[in-house]
């Protein structure tokens, strides 16, 4: 009992850390928000190639507000209101600034293949979950070659279901790199918080186990496909509207081992 109330203890201080920090942030990207509406405001005075410059970098100060507030509702354990999300049309929707934080160098391949792939979750979520995904593709893969966003579908049967995988039907995102790939030491901890195998500065362990959170709390899941040499493919699982694939997960989730 001693050691879980100390637990609770760390817990709160960390959530209070965590508020100030996301707070404080919140005020400077305040800050950047309003001195980049002030110039956008007269798009008459700036190249074609500014203003887009300056639209990317407004997109990037509006994710990480967004990114700030969810942390004060992660502090706070504020829960988001789920909305029935196109994922595919979610994706095209960022592509641009997708593509544009990937570099030059990185060519971004959204498959367009048609169909609707609709789920139950706070879209700001997703996108924060794929930005992640396609960052630690292009990371991988050392600023050159080609990374492919795709969608699908997929059924978990009752035979092959988990505690972190319910049976039903999930709608995917998947991210693929040809890239380093992954050692089965780093496939066991990728999830872990502050797990990095990158130079430091560089890396802060920090993004899958935000995605793992994400996907947690909307009742899906991850999926690694990770080969040496070869590359990954990094699947992110929704549960498809309408389907039983609902619940909270409450289970580390589980690696599945490469291909
Ligand atoms: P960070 O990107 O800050 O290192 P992450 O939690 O996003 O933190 O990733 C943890 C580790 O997982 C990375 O340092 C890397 O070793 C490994 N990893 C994640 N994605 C890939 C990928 N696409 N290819 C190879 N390794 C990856």
């Amino acid at each position: 009992a001693e050691q879980v109330s100390r637990q609770a203890q760390k817990s709160e201080a960390i959530g209070q850390l965590v508020a100030g920090i996301a707070h404080d942030f919140n005020n400077m990207l305040q800050t950047a928000t309003m001195s980049l509406s002030a110039v956008l405001d007269r798009p008459e005075r700036l190249a074609n190639d500014q203003r887009r410059m300056l639209e990317y970098a407004m997109e990037g100060v509006r994710h990480a507000a967004i990114l700030a507030k969810r942390l004060l509702g992660f502090a706070r354990v504020h829960a988001y209101q789920p909305e029935l999300v196109e994922v595919r049309a979610l994706a095209a929707g960022i592509e641009g600034f997708i593509q544009q934080s990937m570099g030059p160098g990185i060519s971004l391949l959204v498959d367009d293949s048609a169909g609707e792939y609709f789920t139950f979750a706070d879209p700001h979520s997703i996108e924060q979950a794929l930005m992640n995904l396609c960052i630690n593709a292009r990371d991988a893969c050392d600023q050159s070659g080609p990374i492919a966003v795709a969608f699908g579908r997929m059924s978990i049967s009752d035979d092959v279901a988990s505690t972190i995988r319910a049976p039903g039907e999930y709608v995917t995102i998947s991210v693929s790199d040809e890239g380093s790939g992954m050692s089965a030491a780093t496939r066991e901890r990728l999830f872990e918080p502050y797990f990095t195998t990158k130079a430091e500065g560089k890396g802060t362990g920090l993004g899958l186990a935000q995605v793992y959170g994400l996907m947690r709390q909307w009742g899906g899941f991850v999926d690694v496909q990770s080969q040496p040499g070869v590359g990954t493919t990094m699947t992110l699982a929704f549960p498809r509207a309408g389907s039983n694939a609902a619940g909270e997960m409450n289970e580390p989730v589980e690696i599945s081992a490469p291909a």
